[in-house]
């Protein structure tokens, strides 16, 4: 379950500047692709397409062999969990934070995910910097740790299908490292979107296209993209 193709897809949001010029990839399920290209080559626009945000104007999506024309947006976001470079947090504690959407989530698989994704130590306090009132259950979150909190999320979600959107982040190495073992966990077993800037953050990924301009510019494992210069 959640094999992606996108088949020759078009899209523009406006008419006279296409944005996608024909995008064929497959990925079965439980593999990884990864969208790497500068900024402003349509990569956001594929995951969007892919949780249909928009349809496309040409071409078509599949999640399983089903267009998603043919399917509501609900089901197709209930199917997606989105990692985002930078997450924004409700004024609640980290376990709120980690369950939200998930109101059925019993403590246990709220502890379960933080464990996972490594921040189990934290997860009754309070996000500083929006609540007023936090005093000493107050944790100023770094970015690393934001970005475990919705990977905990995502781990109770528990989708078929996983976007981890690595484009503009603003990690630095070290924490970039340390989440790396929490991202494995998350995507294991799941198909994974990998959008990323640069082919060197990638390396895991079982295919690769490069995006120019709204085409596909080269495709191939990380040794094979290496190889060719
Ligand atoms: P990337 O993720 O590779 O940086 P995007 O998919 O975000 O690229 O954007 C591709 C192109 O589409 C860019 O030129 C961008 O300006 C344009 N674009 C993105 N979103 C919109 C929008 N909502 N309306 C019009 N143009 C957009
Ligand atoms: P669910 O209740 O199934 O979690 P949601 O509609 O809350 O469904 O969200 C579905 C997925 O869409 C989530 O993984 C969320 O991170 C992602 N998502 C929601 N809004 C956006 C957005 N504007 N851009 C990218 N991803 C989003």
């Amino acid at each position: 379950e959640g094999t992606i193709s996108f088949k020759d897809v078009r899209f523009h949001y406006d008419p006279d500047r296409p944005i996608l010029k024909g995008i064929d990839f497959e990925v079965p399920a439980g593999r990884t692709i990864a969208i790497v290209g500068p900024s402003g080559a349509g990569k956001s626009t594929i995951s969007r397409l892919l949780f249909r945000f928009y349809d496309v104007t040409g071409g078509s999506v599949e999640i399983d062999g089903q267009d998603l024309r043919d399917v509501t947006q609900e089901s197709v976001r209930h199917a997606i969990g989105m990692v985002p470079q930078d997450t924004v947090l409700f004024n609640d504690t980290i376990a709120y934070n980690i369950r939200y959407g998930r109101p059925a989530a019993s403590d246990e698989e709220v502890r379960e995910a933080a464990r996972m994704a490594q921040i189990h130590d934290f997860i009754e306090k309070l996000p500083k910097g929006y609540a007023s009132e936090v005093g000493e259950r107050g944790l100023k979150l770094s970015g690393g740790e934001k970005q475990r909190v919705a990977i905990a999320r995502t781990i109770l979600k528990s989708p078929p299908i996983l976007i981890l959107d690595e484009a503009t982040s603003a990690l630095d190495t070290h924490t970039e490292r340390e989440i790396q073992s929490a991202l494995d966990e998350v995507s294991q077993n799941r198909t994974t979107l990998v959008i990323a800037h640069r082919l060197s953050t990638v390396v895991n990924a079982d295919q690769i296209i490069v995006l120019e301009a709204g085409r596909i510019a080269e495709r191939g494992t990380h040794t094979e993209l290496l190889d060719s210069g």
